[in-house]
């Protein structure tokens, strides 16, 4: 009985304990700053470690603000087939046609990831140090997250297709396996981007149209390996958590032809970019000055705060999205 009960908890911790994730949101966050002009590495690179570690903010956020939760995702599939048409790409049409309650809950993560790109060109016109780092790390996150393909389905961890735990598996359990090992995060520069609303909608719909392949493949591989070589257990951070195995994850990666390094550069590049365009469209200012001690000490308090609240509500666990 006891036996059963650990077992449980460790299912519930494996299920729960997983996104994009904390290995990856804050490598994205960390390679983007190395593709910057060297006029934004002034303040950039001195904060390259904030950048990284407050990739999980947006995350962390759920668990004290309920709006939150709608900024990571958007169901693509809801409003019907690809290419979408009847779905207005701008904020204020779609919210004319079908309302607000709609349209978070089915997930608002392109027009939100906009709003904050316009949020960061205002406060590099401000030269506000605090603002522009703070929201570049929360633009990277929710960039990332607009990559994903389970992040554009409304069959997001496989729930409607007995796939449960897929979400995690593709976002977190082949990234922390292979990321340092295998893949490769040299990705040139930041590109300036003339109409970001189009391009981050382009790169929501490859998403979706990706996460049938997603959810196909594992659902082919699963026929081929038992239970008991798709699951065991490892230690984890001196946990013992029920994982999906080596060999069925690199067997599950070989399968996607490299779509989750794919998917993970593109997340570093277009953060980067998305830096950069705010940059320019600021005006370029001089950023030199503004690396000394950007944070003021209640601002600092209020992300102690953050982490506080998270760990306390969550007890430290991660829900996906
Ligand atoms: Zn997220």
């Amino acid at each position: 009985m006891k036996k059963t009960a650990l077992l449980a908890l460790f299912v519930l911790l494996y299920l729960h304990s997983f996104c994009w994730g904390f290995f990856a949101h804050r490598k994205i966050n960390y390679y983007a700053v190395f593709l910057l002009p060297p006029e934004m590495m002034a303040l950039y690179k001195p904060s390259v470690n904030f950048l990284s570690e407050h990739a999980m903010d947006p995350d962390k956020r759920r668990y004290s603000l309920p709006e939150e939760g709608a900024r990571h995702f958007i169901d693509l599939d809801h409003y019907g087939p690809a290419p979408y048409a009847g779905l207005p790409r701008r904020w204020d049409s779609a919210l004319a046609k079908y309302g607000a309650d709609t349209l978070r809950a089915y997930g608002i993560v392109p027009w939100y990831t906009l709003a904050v790109l316009q949020q960061l060109t205002n406060a590099f016109k401000e030269k506000n140090a605090s603002r522009i780092l703070l929201l570049s790390a929360a633009i990277g996150h929710y960039i990332a997250d607009a990559h994903v393909p389970l992040h554009a389905s409304s069959n997001h961890n496989g729930q409607l297709t007995g796939q449960q735990g897929i979400h995690a598996f593709w976002e977190s359990r082949l990234p922390e396996l292979l990321a340092d090992k295998e893949w490769d995060f040299f990705i040139g520069r930041a590109q300036y981007i003339r109409n970001p609303a189009a391009f981050l909608w382009s790169r929501v719909a490859e998403s979706a149209a990706a996460a049938d392949t997603v959810l196909r493949l594992e659902k082919q591989l699963s026929r081929q390996y038992g239970a008991d070589r798709r699951f065991g257990f490892e230690e984890r951070n001196g946990t013992l958590v029920r994982q999906y195995t080596a060999g069925y994850s690199i067997a599950y990666n070989r399968l996607l032809k490299g779509m989750v390094e794919r998917r993970m550069r593109q997340s570093i590049f277009v953060t980067a970019s998305f830096w950069y365009t705010a940059w320019v469209n600021a005006g370029q200012p001089g950023l030199d000055s503004l690396s000394h001690r950007p944070f003021k000490p209640e601002e600092l308090n209020a992300l102690e705060q953050l982490d506080a609240q998270w760990k306390a509500a969550g007890k430290g666990k991660m829900d996906c999205y």
